[in-house]
């Protein structure tokens, strides 16, 4: 498959703020997993010490007397809960669908505990009304959780708080109307605000990833350029190795008889079919030079990059290049060098490299439109290190 290019891949949903190709968003959240445990146990944490805290108004609300008591359980169970979840965060190396199941858990039992709270004070719905409305921007903007659960866990407790409202607060329908009203906007101010910062964070995301792409690939092909292979590419292999370096035959002679437009279809046309066998995330496509193609297939022997050569080879010479409307299409073939490390041996990727490139120029020797391999002689391991 064609690996995308960046603007393919990086649209923002503008309803959730998330990405919209599921995986950039998978690969997004890994990247935030880190951030996002910290910060998922952190906030859980301030929202347990503030939560006991309030146990402060419970006394001063009822006095001791037997209904205290069951307030104070209920909310150990909410600083139980929570602050198992936050420690989970901070200690265990959490998987982003983890996180979220800590952040929905700690959400729905503090909600819950909050209305058993409620009904034992019903004299001061106002003020929970107050209290539900900062748990729910913490739930909307703090709790780092997806927007989607946060909206339906949010919304739910909305509702029934208004249900409890009506049940339990003997409040007339001015006072309830308002109060619906007032909790309508928080959730839907809440919500707006958490998609706005969802789309921030991956706006940045996706500002890094273009300038990560930009400075890595060329530009023509989106294969990686020559400093990426430098920088990152190089360096001693782990285990078998092969390379495949392919240059389009007699390329001069296309741009010179069908123009330089015609050329570039030539050369995409081959970057895209190397680009597609490729393993993604594994095997790399470089651009090596003009018409110069480098494959890296690493954990590969020879006789398997021979035969991925061999197909290349014969697949783009099979048919001719479309260059455009109008314009004809252009024969066109490559010549490859193929070099692996002979099984036992461990040659570096520049050994590799080198011979592959002499092997490419044997090919054009001995007649292009060919495949010339060689598997690098054995080095015993101890007199390689
Ligand atoms: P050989 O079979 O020996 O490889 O011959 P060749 O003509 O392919 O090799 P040569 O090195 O003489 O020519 C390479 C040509 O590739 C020269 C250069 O103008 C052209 N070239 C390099 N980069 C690009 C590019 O991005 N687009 C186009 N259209 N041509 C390019
Ligand atoms: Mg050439
Ligand atoms: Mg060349």
């Amino acid at each position: 498959m064609l690996r995308p290019t960046p603007s393919d891949s990086l649209a923002i949903d503008p309803l959730s703020g998330e990405f919209a190709d599921r995986g950039t968003e998978s690969a997004y959240l890994s990247h935030h997993l880190e951030a996002t445990r910290a910060q998922l146990a952190f906030t859980l944490l301030f929202c347990t010490l503030y939560f006991l805290g309030f146990f402060a108004t419970d006394l001063a609300a009822l006095g001791m007397v037997p209904d205290t008591a069951l307030l104070l359980g209920a909310r150990v169970l909410v600083a139980a809960t929570a602050g198992s979840c936050a420690w989970l965060a901070w200690r265990r190396p959490l998987p982003v669908a983890a996180t979220r199941m800590a952040a929905s858990v700690a959400e729905v039992v503090a909600l819950a505990c909050f209305m058993f709270i409620a009904v034992h004070r019903p004299g001061e719905f106002h003020w929970h009304a107050m209290s539900l409305a900062i748990m729910v921007l913490v739930i909307y903007l703090y709790i780092p959780n997806r927007l989607a659960y946060a909206l339906a866990i949010a919304a739910t407790a909305t509702a029934g708080f208004l249900i409890l409202t009506l049940a339990w607060a003997g409040m007339g329908f001015a006072d309830l109307l308002t109060l619906g009203m007032l909790l309508a906007l928080v959730n839907t101010f809440g919500a707006l605000a958490a998609r706005r910062y969802n789309a921030a964070l991956r706006e940045e995301y996706r500002g890094r990833r273009i300038q990560q792409h930009a400075a890595e690939r060329d530009h023509l092909t989106g294969c990686y350029n020559r400093r990426h292979l430098h920088e990152k590419l190089m360096g001693p292999a782990s285990g078998p190795l092969a390379v495949i370096l392919c240059d389009i035959d007699n390329f001069k002679g296309v741009n010179d008889t069908h123009g330089h437009a015609a050329g570039d279809a030539v050369l995409l046309r081959f970057s895209r079919l190397l680009q597609g066998v490729v393993r993604e995330g594994l095997d790399s496509v470089v651009r090596y030079g003009g018409e110069e193609f480098l494959v890296i297939l690493p954990g590969t022997g020879l006789d398997e990059a021979v035969r991925l050569a061999e197909w290349l080879r014969s697949r783009f010479g099979a048919a001719p290049v479309n260059t455009g409307p109008g314009a004809p299409p252009v024969d066109a073939t490559a010549s490859f060098g193929v070099a692996a490390a002979a099984p036992g041996s461990s040659a570096s990727l520049e050994a590799l490299i080198d011979a592959a490139d002499k092997l490419m120029y044997t090919a054009k020797r001995n007649g292009r439109d060919r495949v010339e391999a060689l598997a690098l002689p054995a080095l015993p391991l101890a007199a390689a290190a």
